[in-house]
């Protein structure tokens, strides 16, 4: 029976492993990218080893909005296929592959003129509904009065606001999560060690045949053998391509997003709230007995692993909650803020990262080995 614990003593023992295993599969970086590729791998019955640097999520995928969703904003870029795709997963989650972490959502997007917007605002909503297919795990939207609105979103300002169409999506503890998959990673064989570091691929001729890692916590350098080695570093990846003398058919752009955490008594709602900005949206969140407010899209280009909010971050985020907020927030109402980076496609020179795309993109700079379904 495999461990799925990864605690201190199944380190020790995925330590020996690395050294002393031929591994089907290497994948470097622990967040959801890294341990959902080796669940898909070690669930096919290969034979799989992870290495992350810090600990599982302690990238991206412990700082971002946390919601399960189908991107509602994207359905204005005209991005169907990327939105059909994100409702369809989110519809699974909620049912049947984690309803005991992914949970339904209600947000309210407040309108601020009685017909136009409201018809405008409804049929995409429908459209959001109709396009996660026959499944119905979250409940249909709803057109709300301005009287329900006062009652169940004291919050918001009377004077500006006409009513609301109260939608739903999914939210998850993403760093739990993500944690929870590489547990079942390793419950289907995985070998997962953190605190090791990728430092150099091992090649054989143009191939790529394994790695060479560092245990951070002895020093100690492993060199690990795999058919295949799967780059899963997030914003790190273009740092490693450099560091391996890859050439990589595509960039890695960063983009921060900050986030700040409220009390619930700073707004008094039933649900989340979801207003559109200039650039992009920024969701009103509930997160058991706070809120988290956000997000922004920046460019950014300095330290990958400690991200921080800037005064000006926090600035925007309490200007645009604010524009519909009464009483407003104000910044000593704030218990934290956290910020992460977005590892977008860098698809087109210049692009502002708010229309960078959020698809994903599987490279192969280098030639693999060929695997059946067993390995
Ligand atoms: C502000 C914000 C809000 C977001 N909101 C949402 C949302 O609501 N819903 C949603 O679905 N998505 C959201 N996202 C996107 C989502 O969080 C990311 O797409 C996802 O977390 C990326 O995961 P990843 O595994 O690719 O990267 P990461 O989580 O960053 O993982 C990469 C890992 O690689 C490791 N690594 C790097 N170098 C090495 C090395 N040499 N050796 C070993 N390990 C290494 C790092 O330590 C890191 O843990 C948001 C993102 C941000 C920034």
């Amino acid at each position: 029976m495999f461990d799925s614990q990864l605690n201190p003593a199944q380190r020790i023992a995925a330590l020996k492993s690395l050294a002393s295993d031929e591994f089907d599969v290497l994948i470097i970086g622990g967040g959801v990218t890294g341990v959902g590729a080796a669940l898909d791998a070690a669930s096919r019955g290969l034979k799989v080893a992870l290495v992350e640097n810090q600990d599982i999520a302690a990238g991206t995928s412990s700082r971002s909005s946390k919601l399960i969703h189908g991107g509602l904003r994207y359905l204005e870029q005209y991005d169907f296929k990327l939105v059909r795709e994100a409702l369809h997963e989110r519809e699974l989650m909620v049912s049947s592959l984690a309803p005991h972490l992914v949970k339904p959502v209600g947000f309210l997007y407040p309108l601020h003129e009685k017909y136009r917007e409201r018809t405008y605002v409804g049929a995409g909503l429908a459209l959001y509904d109709v396009l996660r297919g026959f499944q119905r795990a979250l409940p249909w939207h709803k057109h709300l009065s301005e009287k329900k609105i006062a009652t169940i979103a004291p919050s918001l300002r009377g004077d500006l606001i006409n009513g609301a169409i109260k939608y739903f999506d999914a939210q998850v503890d993403d760093a739990r999560h993500t944690l929870a998959v590489a547990r079942t990673a390793a419950r289907h064989g995985a070998i997962i060690a953190t605190r090791v570091q990728c430092e150099e691929l091992v090649r054989d001729g143009k191939r790529v045949v394994g790695a060479k890692v560092r245990d951070l916590n002895s020093g100690k350098k492993i060199t690990v053998s795999a058919k295949v080695t799967v780059m899963c570093a997030g914003v790190w990846s273009d740092e490693l391509h450099e560091k391996f003398g890859i050439k990589p058919g595509y960039k890695v752009a960063m983009s921060k997003g900050a986030h700040i955490v409220l009390p619930k008594s700073a707004i008094k709602s039933e649900a989340g709230i979801i207003l559109k900005t200039s650039v992009s949206v920024l969701f009103i969140i509930p997160w058991a007995d706070k809120w988290i407010v956000g997000t922004t899209d920046t460019p950014y280009k300095a330290d990958r692993t400690n991200p921080v909010a800037t005064k000006e971050d926090v600035e925007y985020i309490i200007d645009q909650a604010n524009r519909v907020l009464h009483p407003k927030i104000d910044a000593a109402d704030i218990l934290g803020v956290y910020a992460g980076l977005r590892p977008l496609v860098a698809n087109a020179a210049g692009a502002t990262t708010t229309k960078l795309s959020r698809e994903h993109t599987v490279d192969r700079p280098v030639p693999v080995h060929h695997l059946s379904r067993y390995g």
